[in-house]
């Protein structure tokens, strides 16, 4: 057994105090051996956390990862019209092999910044996931299928391959890599596919993940067409159940917070994506309070513009209490638990928290800048002051992906410079 000792730091507990101790990880099992007072533990190596702060592994609660290709390409227009007039015409162009360069660079940026899970929806799946085992962090992967603009035939192989690359990918990259069937939103999954292919997917004990209640826009052509609200639409196709999880959630009504609650359907919250599309304020003190486990995620680069998430834990913060308007409403530490412990309950992974037993996946920040100077509460900073670059050293599954800022997965400068290339590249072949 390798034990790697992270050592002189201040630890973040599961109820939110935060101690000097040292954290002792086994390396092979990739698992928490003990948290104990300063000097009692020995490991074969050691990760300085002087001065530092020891915190759960950030856990991105709903991602495009590969879309960092498209940072910064389109920006200041509405959801509908930044899809169709932007992104996906770009979208269609991408290989496999941007698509894997795409997910590097992202996934790079993750680590640099103390994330070590991620949800994530997209398609050429496969280069995520040989990126996600490149990278050493956790993922929940999967083909994100859409049926309307497609003939019947193409429509059935998108959702099939949803199906497919589900029950295939599960438990890849030595059990980091898990996966949801995934169908896009409501609204971009036809009716009579999603009746047809959701039972398939529940029998296989398979979690979804789909975009839902992100913007009016969505919300309208359901109540239309069906006579219900989208969350009691999707609950009579058989969407919602325990382990799957639903991105957005902005305009949900109270029937629907019950819904969720009832069924044990999981939220990930994205409040930089939807401040930026306009597309409205989620009630997440609301769907706290109803015993929804909600999570945070960065969404796509394209929307954000960023996958930090120490800014999303702050823009959660910020926007739960606007939407709620009440300062005392999604506090400091309920974003902390959201960026950590939910996060990893809605991936279904035992990480989220340090303490023995639970997965080694953590982060150290430095402390010892103006910006985080004094330290009063060091959860407040982390909440509303910490940014991703204040993250000193990455652990996932053990292993160190960072130490002293030098990510040891990836060639970073390599990986920028292709990043660039195949942007550059694909906006070209968009615009021809
Ligand atoms: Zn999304």
């Amino acid at each position: 057994m390798t034990e790697l000792l992270v050592t002189g730091g201040q630890v973040l507990r599961p109820d939110m105090t935060v101690e000097r101790a040292d954290v002792l990880v086994d390396q092979d099992d990739g698992e928490i051996l003990a948290v104990e007072s300063p000097g009692e533990l020995a490991g074969d190596d050691e990760l300085d956390a002087g001065d530092g702060l020891v915190v759960p592994g950030l856990v991105n609660a709903h991602t495009h990862v590969a879309m960092t290709l498209l940072r910064g390409y389109a920006d200041d227009k509405p959801l509908d019209a930044w899809l169709q007039e932007d992104i996906w015409p770009v979208e269609g162009e991408l290989t496999p092999e941007d698509v894997r360069v795409g997910a590097e660079l992202g996934l790079v940026e993750m680590v640099k910044s103390g994330t070590t899970a991620l949800s994530d929806m997209y398609f050429h799946v496969e280069e995520i996931a040989a990126a996600v085992e490149q990278a050493g962090v956790r993922a929940a992967l999967g083909h994100t299928a859409v049926t309307v603009g497609k003939d019947e035939e193409g429509a059935r192989d998108d959702v099939r391959q949803s199906l497919e690359t589900a029950r295939d990918l599960d438990g890849a990259a030595d059990g980091r890599i898990s996966t949801t069937f995934q169908p896009h939103s409501l609204t971009t999954v036809g009716e009579r596919y999603l009746r047809e292919y959701v039972p398939e997917a529940n029998a296989a004990e398979l979690p979804v993940h789909l975009h839902a209640n992100e913007t009016t826009d969505e919300v309208t052509p359901i109540v239309d067409e069906h006579g219900l609200r989208p969350l009691e639409y999707a609950d009579d196709v058989g969407l919602l159940a325990e382990d799957s999880f639903l991105a957005h959630c902005v305009h949900v009504d109270e029937t629907e917070i019950d819904l969720l609650a009832e069924t044990g359907t999981g939220v990930a919250h994205c409040p930089a994506s939807n401040m930026k599309l306009a597309s409205g304020m989620a009630p997440v003190q609301r769907l706290l309070d109803a015993g929804v486990t909600v999570g945070i995620g960065t969404d796509g680069a394209a929307s954000n513009n960023d996958l930090d998430m120490f800014d999303e834990m702050r823009d959660a913060a910020m926007i739960g209490k606007l939407a709620a308007d009440d300062a005392s409403a999604v506090a400091a530490e309920t974003v902390v638990e959201m960026a950590t412990e939910n996060g990893a309950e809605l991936l279904g992974i035992d990480s989220g928290r340090i303490e023995p037993g639970a997965n080694a996946d953590l982060a150290v920040l430095s402390l010892d800048s103006p910006h985080l100077t004094p330290a009063h509460d060091l959860v407040s900073h982390l909440a509303y002051a910490a940014t991703g670059s204040d993250v000193r050293h990455t652990v996932c599954d053990g292993e160190v992906l960072m130490r002293d800022r030098d990510v040891t997965v990836f060639d970073e400068e390599a990986v920028r410079e292709r990043a660039q290339a195949h942007a550059d590249a694909v906006v070209d072949r968009a615009s021809n």
